[in-house]
């Protein structure tokens, strides 16, 4: 079995050797043929030195650079499309994830899933993460199905055909395993150890959250009519037009009655009732929608020949740069 570690740095210089030095030993011990591949996104301390020197003095690691941050889902992607593994492992630069459980996953994976997922059960982060965290994933859990403790753990294993199909971008890192198991992969978890940082800072605050929360519109939105988005938005549309028809249809009617003498009403004019002002701004957002949904049909289509969204400076350890121009899938 080959094995790519993945692993998306920024401003990590004094956890590198360690880490190295622990996914080396693990690979020793197990005899994994193990691939190290850091992603430096943009890092301004030391990082990308230490890489090149890793890169150097170990065949079985590799750097990728990129010209600036991107973020860390950008820095995955790099990662996933360079790796040449059977498995693919991520974990975080910052020695919180433990090279130890390497093992673990790769047992749970062979019980016939396609990814597992860590679970941090005890986590070394102060409470005004860990409790968003919580809300956020029993949100996605409820929402989309997979039901994972802790969707945000950035240490997970992967089957690599996982990336022929799923495609990253903006922070949709922590979604992989979803837009996976909408696919019809298999994913399941594992409780893993965490550690409490040592060296650096968090790149994350509270405010991630919101992020998460939005993006986790998306994924739904992509998991459930990324194919069709008209589905979603022309069905709305349809929805606003059949309110506005009826109106209309009631407004005639109600016109036609009250001038029947005979019934005694009073004649209406219709530019003088509230109703018309309903028909008139469901009929016009009937076609707002049915507009967006055509343009978001078109989007969907141009994108199925996209590409990457992020440059590569350089690369250490590799011949030449890894492609990133071709992709005919679609998360
Ligand atoms: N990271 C990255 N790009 C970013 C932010 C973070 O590659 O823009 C990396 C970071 O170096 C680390 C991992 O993503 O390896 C997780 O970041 P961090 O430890 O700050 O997150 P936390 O553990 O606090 O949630
Ligand atoms: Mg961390």
């Amino acid at each position: 079995m080959r094995l790519s570690a993945v692993i998306p740095v920024y401003n990590e210089e004094d956890s590198l050797r360690e880490l190295h030095r622990e996914l080396t030993d693990v690979a020793a011990a197990n005899d994994y043929q193990i691939e190290i591949i850091f992603v430096d996104d943009g890092s301004k301390d030391g990082s990308w030195k230490v890489e090149q020197e890793l890169a150097d003095s170990d065949p079985n690691v590799n750097a990728i650079r990129f010209r600036r941050n991107f973020g860390k889902a950008a820095a995955l992607d790099a990662g996933f499309r360079a790796a040449r593994g059977d498995l693919v492992l991520t974990l975080d630069a910052d020695l919180q994830d433990d090279p130890a459980e390497i093992p673990r996953f790769l047992e749970k994976l062979d019980s016939g899933l396609d990814v597992v997922s860590g679970y941090k059960q005890v986590r070394h982060d102060p409470w005004h993460k860990v409790l968003p965290s919580r809300i956020f994933n029993w949100m996605v859990s409820t929402l989309t199905g997979v039901r994972l403790h802790d969707h945000n753990c950035g240490f997970k294993c992967y089957r690599r055909e996982i990336f022929d199909e799923v495609r990253l971008y903006g922070e949709l890192h922590r979604f992989v395993p979803v837009l996976a198991a909408a696919r019809g992969w298999k994913v399941g978890e594992i409780v893993v150890n965490h550690r409490a940082r040592q060296f650096g800072q968090s790149k994350y605050g509270f405010f991630r959250i919101f992020k998460g929360f939005l993006d986790l519109l998306t994924v739904k939105f992509i998991t459930g009519f990324g194919q069709r988005p008209q589905h979603l938005l022309g069905g709305i549309g349809l929805a606003f037009f059949a309110f506005g028809g009826l109106g209309m249809v009631i407004l005639a009617l109600w016109w036609v009655l009250s001038r029947i003498p005979a019934l005694g009403l009073n004649p209406i004019h219709i530019h003088e009732t509230a109703m018309i002002f309903y028909v008139i701004t469901a009929l016009l957002l009937g076609t707002q929608f049915l507009m967006v949904g055509l343009l978001a049909e078109l989007i969907t289509a141009q994108n199925s020949h996209g590409q990457a969204p992020y440059s590569i400076s350089e690369t250490s350890g590799y011949t030449k740069l890894p492609d990133t121009t071709s992709s005919d899938t679609t998360v």
